[in-house]
């Protein structure tokens, strides 16, 4: 394998990389997924097998874990390490092939659509949080005399928020239970993951909002969850990307779009 992965999670810390690769291009009139394979690298934690190098990428949050950038020269991988459950299903009974090798896109995809859903639990974590820390803001800071929690403007925004959460709450766990039954949920996935991250954001922002200048320090926490609920809308497919995803499973695409 050789080519570069810029953003790939806890790489060096990890016992194994999943990798999507092009093995062949596509050919005239088949799907830009045509060729690829999904490929697990095993390797030793804390340390990159010989062929793979990279660097740690200088976030502005997510600071739990290394993100990073990764070059693969001449890195090998076995055979055996093409992850394909239909293909492996395929050969057990005798039948191989260009078809066998096209599966691999479409078990990635199974992966990112829980990969989406676990987003959006992400984002609701992060509004839970800046909405708890908001509450007892509101109570601690005084102005005029009052708690700043007695002025109605602020408390409507709490309501708003807790609301917000709670919604997009159900919502991913409605999806998520979806997956547990094994139906197919892409649109919906994309769907949750979507509205989850964008009230993140909005949540997070209004948190930072009732906090005044205090929330614009790195002395309180909110400006953490803001930074990460940032990064929500971006990872594991861009919001307008979601919305192509579900666009495209509401409405037909003429050839010219
Ligand atoms: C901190 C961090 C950690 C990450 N970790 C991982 C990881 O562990 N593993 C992994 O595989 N990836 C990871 N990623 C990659 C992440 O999934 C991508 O950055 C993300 O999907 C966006 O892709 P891009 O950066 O190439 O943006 P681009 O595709 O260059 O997008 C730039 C802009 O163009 C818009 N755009 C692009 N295409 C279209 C279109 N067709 N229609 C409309 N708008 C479009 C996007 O929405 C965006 O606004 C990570 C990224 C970050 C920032």
């Amino acid at each position: 394998m050789t080519g570069r992965k810029r953003w790939c999670g806890n790489a060096e810390a990890a016992d194994f990389i999943q990798v999507l690769v092009r093995e062949r291009d596509p050919e005239e009139g088949e799907s830009r997924s045509a060729g690829l394979i999904n490929l697990l690298l095993e390797k030793k934690r804390g340390e990159f097998p010989e062929g793979l190098t990279g660097h740690p990428i200088d976030k502005i949050g997510y600071h739990g874990f290394l993100t990073w950038d990764l070059t693969f020269d001449g890195v090998r991988i076995p055979k055996d390490n093409i992850i394909d459950e239909a293909k492996a299903a395929r050969e057990d009974s005798g039948e191989e092939g260009e078809a066998a090798k096209q599966a691999g896109f479409a078990e990635a995809q199974k992966f990112l659509n829980t990969a989406r859903v676990h987003t959006a639990a992400r984002a609701v974590g992060l509004a839970r949080a800046a909405l708890e820390d908001s509450i007892l803001y509101l109570q601690e800071r005084e102005q005029f005399g009052h708690p700043i929690g007695d002025f109605q403007a602020l408390r409507f925004a709490v309501a708003e928020m807790a609301a917000q959460i709670e919604q997009a709450r159900s919502f991913y766990r409605q999806v998520a239970h979806l997956i547990d039954l094994g139906l197919p949920v892409a649109k919906e996935a994309s769907m949750v993951k979507l509205e989850a991250t964008e009230m993140s954001v909005r949540v997070t922002n209004q948190a930072m909002q009732l906090h005044g200048g205090n929330g614009y320090t790195t002395e309180r926490q909110v400006e953490r969850h803001w930074r990460d609920a940032r990064l929500t809308t971006i990872f594991e497919g861009t919001s307008e990307i979601q919305k192509r995803i579900i666009s495209d499973r509401l409405l037909p695409r003429s050839p010219l779009s």
